[in-house]
């Protein structure tokens, strides 16, 4: 029996790893689309693993992925009868997971979103959208910092776009809690964590390093983020090829000119080596805002086409 299977019906699978997958499933009452996240973990495991909704649960904002609810349910032990009979999702569970150790799985119900930014950024965006997209990412974290959280896990897979069909506009959500942990108070806002997790290119040197991080390990994210938004990229080779060259402070050619300036020194800034140099999202929001401002039109909250 999983309530699960009885209160959803899957419509498809929107992703997958190392925890297992997201499945896009349409509930059974209500009617609507939501995004469920199934995470198969042992035991030992469990504090690690529900930390995620503990985090997700308690941020509330317009520029959050929205979550909805959590719940675990018992695996049931397999015999040979279910692994002849079943679907294949659970010839999945046990490639991901092993069928001889006994887990649970954590399904977390989100609202579903209809794409990454990593796929949107290919597309050819204006640099009103891009700013405007910039400046929600920003709004999205400065909230999540205020909530004394660090994300630790910030880069354009883990950012979504939302199409919002009946309100008619894009919006831009961060999402993938999977790594977030919180500092206690004002005086004493570093956290140490296991050093280099998240991806590579978007991790700041003391993540790689001594794992002592404050919020500030999220603003060198951003600032690779930000560049991603800014400086489009036709192909993901090209944007490797951007990436590993920002690692080495270099940015690209067609960036050269000096109308560029602003946009390489603001970038500079969020990629300093020590985080004490880079800028809070307060203030890279208040910075976004300025490069609006130079911008030919400056409308704000022009939805995204498309
Ligand atoms: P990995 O172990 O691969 O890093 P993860 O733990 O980071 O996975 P998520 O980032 O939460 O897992 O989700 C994996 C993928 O599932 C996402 O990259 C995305 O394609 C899809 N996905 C997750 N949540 C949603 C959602 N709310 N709406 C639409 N798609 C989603
Ligand atoms: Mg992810
Ligand atoms: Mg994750």
């Amino acid at each position: 029996y999983s309530r699960y299977k009885d209160d959803f019906e899957e419509i498809g699978k929107l992703g997958k790893g190392g925890f297992g997958r997201v499945m896009k499933c349409k509930h059974k009452l209500d009617d609507v689309e939501y995004a469920i996240k199934i995470i198969k973990f042992a035991e030992n495991r469990r504090d690690e693993v529900v930390r995620e909704v503990l985090k997700h649960a308690g941020l509330h904002h317009e520029n959050i992925v929205r979550y909805h609810q959590a719940r675990i349910e018992e695996c049931e032990p397999k015999s040979d009868d279910d692994n002849k009979a079943d679907s294949v999702s659970s010839n999945e569970d046990s490639v991901s997971f092993g069928s001889d150790i006994h887990g649970d799985s954590l399904y977390i119900q989100m609202e579903c979103c209809d794409g990454t930014l990593f796929e949107h950024l290919f597309k050819e965006l204006g640099d009103k959208d891009r700013l405007w997209i910039a400046k929600k990412i920003v709004e999205g974290l400065c909230y999540i910092h205020e909530k004394k959280t660090i994300h630790r896990d910030l880069n354009t897979h883990n950012i979504y776009i939302l199409k919002d069909a009946r309100e008619r506009v894009t919006k831009i959500k961060i999402g993938d809690f999977g790594l977030a942990v919180s500092w206690k108070s004002d005086t004493d806002t570093k956290v140490q964590v296991k050093s280099s997790e998240g991806i590579d290119y978007y991790n700041a040197p003391e993540v790689v390093g001594t794992g002592l991080i404050d919020a500030k390990a999220d603003i060198f994210s951003l600032g690779v983020i930000l560049f991603e938004v800014l400086h489009p990229s036709s192909t993901n080779r090209e944007r490797i090829e951007n990436l590993i060259d920002l690692k080495g402070m270099k940015f690209p050619d067609d960036w050269k000119s000096d109308q560029y300036d602003h946009y390489k020194s603001f970038i500079s800034k969020l990629l300093s080596k020590n985080p004490n140099d880079r800028p809070s999202a307060q203030e890279v929001l208040l910075q976004i805002q300025q490069i609006q401002d130079l911008s030919p039109s400056s409308e704000l909250d022009e939805p995204v086409e498309g």
